[in-house]
């Protein structure tokens, strides 16, 4: 185990951690509350007096509509197992990862084949489906259930990694703050064989999870009502958009902070198994449960052209950077998954050399601003609240979240990425002055 108190603590420390975990617990519970009890709207007691009755009636709720059977365990585990099995198993691109500080610099290799599950899945699902042996509309209807167990699942895998990592000496950039390393995490790259567990997680599970819950709120809404709305359709191509660009870059993922720096803690094990899927699916779910309504046409349009354009700068972005990456670092391969966008790949782009070795983007999107990516990212989850119109909060509550939450990680990442470029990062500021929106902010 490798103790390095110089770190800089982060999150607000073992409070913060304490507080963050407790506030993920509650915000499912209540996102699930307010769609399913309450017309997706906000709720809270009348008043004080009335408090305890409230919370009762929470109390009994989750218990009589949220309790996972030991057969929502078997479905929720038998996907994860499916998934984990084809990540495993097929065969798909090798990429090598950057190179691991704590094992001596050492480039792990990691198997791209999430297009390949990706349409396996969505195969074995319709299939499921239209023999109805598995009507994708059971998951709806069993919102409550699947969500606590994917919580459950998720607490469990965070402490069996945790304690894994201690008791095989994998544990790294410990602050020796037990409650903050478990938030935090202990193992940089867990893997089973070559199953890399991280990267299961945040490509195939979350995304694919989040697709596959919009797909029930739409098997429910085409059941009730015989017909899709405009919105819900809306709601199935933006999320098949970024499950599929997450399946369809796979490639580009080890370069992440999330896979390079970030370790597989409680954080990420959490909001990758049960938070974004479940919080992310909530508007989904909000216009599945009521009458279907569609806006006008031009609304709708506007709506899509917003999602659209702000995929393509998300999508092109994100590959821009990472292919400049991948051809420093000789990793590159030109791949024909569906959809290549046209400048997705620089030729002999400008960029600025530092003393550190690695070199900056200073061209494409990113002579614009330096997180063009969290901006577009931020635009299409405005695009999902726009959709559901105007008439409750909830629905914006995704777009919140995203931005407060992008915010932070800038902020952590700027500070890492002063620390590790010094003076290189202050002429890479100079060069690109603005971080989100160019010529603003
Ligand atoms: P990035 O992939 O942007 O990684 C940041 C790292 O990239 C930096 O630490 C630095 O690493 C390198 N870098 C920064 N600027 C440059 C540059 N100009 N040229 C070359 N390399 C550079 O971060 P994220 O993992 O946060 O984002 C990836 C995507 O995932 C984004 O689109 C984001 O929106 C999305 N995302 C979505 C979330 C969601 O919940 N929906 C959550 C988190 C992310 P180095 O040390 O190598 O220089």
């Amino acid at each position: 185990m490798t103790t390095d108190k110089s770190n800089e603590i982060e999150f607000g420390g073992t409070l913060g951690a304490v507080v963050i975990i407790t506030l993920s617990h509650l915000l499912m519970l209540y996102l699930w509350l307010a769609w399913r009890f309450h017309d997706g709207v906000v709720f809270y007691p009348e008043g004080i007096s009335d408090a305890g009755a409230f919370f009762v009636q929470i109390r009994e709720r989750i218990v009589a509509h949220a309790t996972p059977s030991w057969s929502t365990f078997a479905i929720y585990w038998s996907f994860l197992a499916a998934e984990g099995l084809m990540a495993a198993l097929i065969p798909g691109l090798e990429i090598k990862g950057l190179p691991v500080p704590s094992r001596g610099g050492e480039r792990l290799i990691y198997r791209c084949n999430a297009i390949t599950a990706w349409w396996l899945t969505l195969a074995g699902v319709a299939a499921l489906h239209f023999t109805g042996i598995f009507p994708l509309q059971t998951i709806y209807e069993q919102f409550g259930s699947f969500m606590i167990a994917a919580m459950i699942t998720a607490n469990v895998i965070a402490l069996a990694v945790y304690f894994g990592a201690r008791v095989t000496g994998n544990a790294e950039r410990m602050s020796g703050k037990i409650l903050y390393d478990f938030f935090m995490g202990a193992w940089l790259n867990p893997r089973i064989g070559t199953l890399d567990l991280k990267m299961w997680a945040e490509v195939r599970v979350s995304w694919l999870t989040l697709f596959l819950l919009t797909t029930s709120g739409a098997a429910h809404q085409f059941t009730a009502y015989g017909a899709l709305s405009s919105p819900m359709i809306f709601m199935l191509v933006a999320h098949f958009l970024y499950a599929n660009a997450c399946m369809k870059g796979e490639e580009c993922i080890p370069t992440t902070w999330d896979i390079f720096h970030e370790k597989w803690g409680w954080m990420l094990v959490f909001w990758n198994l049960a938070g974004v899927p479940f919080v992310y699916s909530f508007n989904s779910m909000y216009i599945a449960s009521r009458p279907p309504f569609d806006p006008s046409i031009q609304y709708t349009a506007f709506c899509f052209v917003l999602l659209f354009g702000a995929y393509y700068v998300w999508d092109t972005a994100n590959g821009q950077r990472n292919r400049f990456r991948m051809r420093l670092n000789g990793s590159y391969v030109k791949r024909k998954t569906f959809p290549q966008l046209p400048w997705t790949t620089l030729e002999n782009p400008r960029h600025l050399d530092t003393e550190v070795g690695s070199k900056l983007l200073v061209d494409g999107w990113w002579r614009y601003a330096r997180k063009p990516h969290y901006t577009a990212d931020a635009l299409m989850a405005l695009s999902w609240g726009l959709i559901c119109g105007f008439d409750h909060i909830l629905p914006y509550f995704y777009v919140m979240f995203f931005v407060a939450m992008i915010l932070h990680r800038a902020g952590r990442d700027i500070a890492r990425c002063k620390k590790k470029y010094g003076a290189d990062w202050d002429r890479y500021g100079k060069e690109v002055p603005h971080l989100f929106i160019p010529k603003v902010f």
